[in-house]
This record gives C-alpha cells, sequence and structure tokens, in this order.
C-alpha cells in the first residue's frame, strides 16, 4: 500500500465513518517522503515510537464521522503494518544505518586530535 488516501480508505472500512476522517493522521506518516522519495522515507516514522508520536499530535483517540472513538494509535499500527507487514521499532531502522566518520560527532574527533597531541 503507498499513498496515504488507500490507508484512510482502509481506515474507513476497518474503523467505520469515511476516509477523510482518517487523512491527516496518515497523512503525517507519508510526509518523511518529502524528505527522502524512496522507500527509506519510512524510517522515520512508520516504527513503534512513531505511531507513539502520531498518539501525542494527534491525541488519544479522534471520532470519526460517525461519532466513533477511534485511538490513533490503532490507525497508525495499521498503516505501518499495511506499509511493512510488521511493525518494526526505530531501533531496527537505525541498526540498518551504516555509520559514517561524521556521526561520532566533533567530540570523537577534538578527543583524537587531542590523544594524537599528548606527549609521550
Ligand atoms: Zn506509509
Amino acid at each position: 500500500m503507498a499513498h496515504p488516501l488507500k490507508h484512510a480508505q482502509s481506515s474507513a472500512r476497518k474503523f467505520g465513518g469515511k476516509a477523510e476522517d482518517y487523512l491527516p493522521i496518515h497523512n503525517w506518516f507519508d510526509e518523511s517522503k518529502a524528505q527522502f522519495a524512496d522507500f527509506r522515507h519510512r524510517a522515520l516514522r512508520h516504527h513503534s515510537e512513531g505511531i507513539f508520536l502520531a498518539e501525542k499530535l494527534f491525541g488519544f483517540t479522534i471520532v470519526n464521522s460517525v461519532g466513533i472513538h477511534v485511538p490513533v494509535r490503532y490507525v497508525g499500527e495499521q498503516h505501518v503494518r499495511e506499509d511493512l507487514g510488521r511493525i518494526p521499532t526505530a531501533q531496527d531502522w537505525l541498526s540498518e544505518v551504516r555509520p559514517q566518520r561524521w556521526m561520532y560527532g566533533q567530540q570523537l574527533e577534538e578527543r583524537t586530535q587531542a590523544t594524537k597531541e599528548e606527549p609521550l
């Protein structure tokens, strides 16, 4: 599943109401596509932490157009499962990042430099 509208239509079938009731949540999950145009954009929000962040942003529940309170977490879980087939953790994504020297930060480089300058 790719487009947020497809996820929203799926939410409406699952939880009731209209696709528009759920579109803001699904748009939020996929907004990271603006930063990275292929599937790797999902590393930013498509995980358990992203689902809990959605809950903080949209509230514990939303009320759909037929008056049903739907837990935002359930909507997030549905989105991530439809895209990935499971709910990974942020660690699952981050452990796939190939470390680069700059990622260690400035301090390591300064410390390394200071070590080189210390007398024997
Ligand atoms: Zn998605």
